[in-house]
């Protein structure tokens, strides 16, 4: 009998080497490993998500008539070692994995491996795609998947005219904090409560409390959930941000794409579909699908694409992770505070905290991209180094200095100002970059700017901001309180 070994991020019946599973012909593996759980101060939200999501999915192959062979062991490696001991040593085959590491393994052990199907664009294709051209966009990346997956064409040409609705997709949040559909919550259960007994020391975070399903089942009701609900004020408001309101109109969905547990198209499909019955905009159809057909697939792309990525660090990063990101301190910052706290409660904030929050302000600090990435990789419920690397080293901390964004996504607080509500109520003035209540990001984007002066002023889109910093009345002096804030930024006192 031949041996599948399933990896925690394969959770799929469908794709790869599951395809052709038969119960009576296939045992199937699945190991979880020790090590692995412990290798970064993960959420417990994030470690249970995926084990209890492995053994409900091992419980489903055994329902349907499969040996399961459910390991424990202190590494992968050593529960397959435990597997051939007890099975002999037969062929195993698995599905290509979705990390560096694990392939490396698999190849070691001489496991035999199938195509990966759980994305859209394999990297064999994306390499394809990215030969010879100078400079790899996103934009061209996205309209190729389009024209050549059909989805949102009216024959050759993009559904509505025009290939991007971004431009009706950032509106700040609504005045009355708006009426957002609220997410599923599901009672946990045995299985959960077992979950949680397992979890290592080093877990941080709080417990799940019934945001994200841990089964095909539950990730198939969130996906109708959020295709009847909040699909149609999904584009408008997708760059917006509240304090009081952690979820806006977000699909919510990433977590169960980045396990196997739901399949791009699948999502896809049933987006186009509301689209094509009326029963959602455009701009939100089409914003949601290039999140998934184009953002999520390039960036898979380029982990495989881009092996050394992980080690760039252009702007020469230095500083440690400051001990507000490790719970060694609090913050007075009202928006790095609130979404923390968010982060805490569930694991997950959407795509603009990260970005223009996180990563802002860790670029601004001037952290190292490393630590970041496993930061990101440990806090988030959806996160895994393929997503992380080139997210944080690429777009959120331009550490490759514009091998992926054409410039860095920083910003002071009036953008933040501009798309939250969370400098209301905080300390300090978005508006000032001097004195005791300077907004720290105002500050730290001017002395950024002219800090990194020399590799910003030959970027075009850098340029006014450079000639910005020459302007300033008060740049010196703006430089000086910027020393002040990263000293107490690092000192964990601000
Ligand atoms: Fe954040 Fe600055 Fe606004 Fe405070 S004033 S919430 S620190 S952007």
């Amino acid at each position: 009998m031949k041996t599948i070994w399933v990896l925690g991020d394969q959770l799929n019946r469908k794709t790869g080497a599951m395809v052709n599973a038969e119960p009576g012909e296939h045992r199937i593996l699945m190991v979880e490993s020790l090590a692995k759980l412990e290798s970064l101060p993960y959420h417990r939200q994030r470690l249970h998500f995926v084990l209890a999501s492995m053994r409900r999915f091992a419980a489903e192959l055994r329902n349907e008539g499969f040996d399961v062979d459910y390991r424990q062991g202190d590494s992968l490696e050593a529960g397959f070692e435990a597997h051939r001991d007890e099975h002999g040593d037969h062929d195993v085959v698995a599905t290509e994995p979705l990390s560096r590491g694990a392939r490396d393994l698999m190849e070691r052990l001489d496991v035999e491996l199938v195509r990966n199907g759980q994305f859209l664009c394999h990297p064999d294709e994306f390499a394809e795609w990215a030969e010879g051209r100078e400079r790899l966009r996103m934009e061209d990346f996205y309209r190729w998947q389009r024209k050549r997956l059909g989805y949102l064409m009216d024959d050759d040409e993009p559904e509505g005219g025009q290939w991007n609705f971004d431009e009706d997709n950032r509106e700040p949040p609504p005045k009355d904090g708006g009426d957002w559909p609220e997410p599923i919550v599901d009672d946990l259960d045995e299985l959960d409560e077992e979950v949680l007994t397992y979890l290592p020391d080093s877990a941080t975070g709080e417990p799940p409390a019934g945001w994200w399903a841990t089964s095909r089942e539950g990730a198939l009701r969130r996906l109708d959930h959020f295709v009847e609900h909040a699909l149609p004020k999904f584009g408008t408001y997708e760059d917006a941000m509240l304090a009081e309101n952690w979820h806006l109109a977000h699909s919510l969905l990433s977590p169960y794409l980045n396990l196997g547990m739901l399949h791009p198209a699948e999502v896809c499909d049933a987006v186009e579909e509301a689209y094509r019955k009326g029963d959602a905009p455009i701009n939100s159809a089409e914003g949601f699908i290039r999140q998934v057909i184009g953002w999520r697939e390039f960036i898979w792309g380029l982990y495989w694409l881009w092996p050394d990525h992980i080690e760039a660090n252009e702007l020469g990063n230095d500083h440690p992770l400051p001990p507000m990101f490790t719970g060694e301190a609090s913050t007075e910052m009202r928006c790095v505070g609130g979404v923390l706290e968010d982060l805490d409660q569930r694991a997950w904030v959407h795509h603009i905290p990260r970005l223009m929050i996180l990563s802002n302000f860790f670029n601004l600090v001037g952290v190292r991209p490393k630590e970041v990435v496993d930061w990101m990789t440990s806090r988030y419920i959806d996160g895994a180094e393929w997503v992380m690397v080139p997210n944080v080293i690429g777009m959120g901390m331009w550490a490759d200095s514009g091998d992926m964004a054409t410039k860095p996504y920083v910003s002071g607080g009036s953008y933040i100002n501009k798309m939250s509500d969370y400098c209301g109520d905080c300390r300090f003035n978005p508006r000032n970059r001097t004195g005791d209540d300077a907004c720290p990001f105002t500050t730290l984007y001017w002395d950024f700017i002219a800090r990194h002066r020399s590799t910003l002023e030959g970027n075009h889109r850098m340029a006014r901001a450079v000639s910005g910093f020459d302007r300033l009345s008060d740049g010196e002096e703006t430089r000086e309180r910027a020393a002040e804030v990263i000293d107490l930024v690092l000192d964990g006192s601000l």
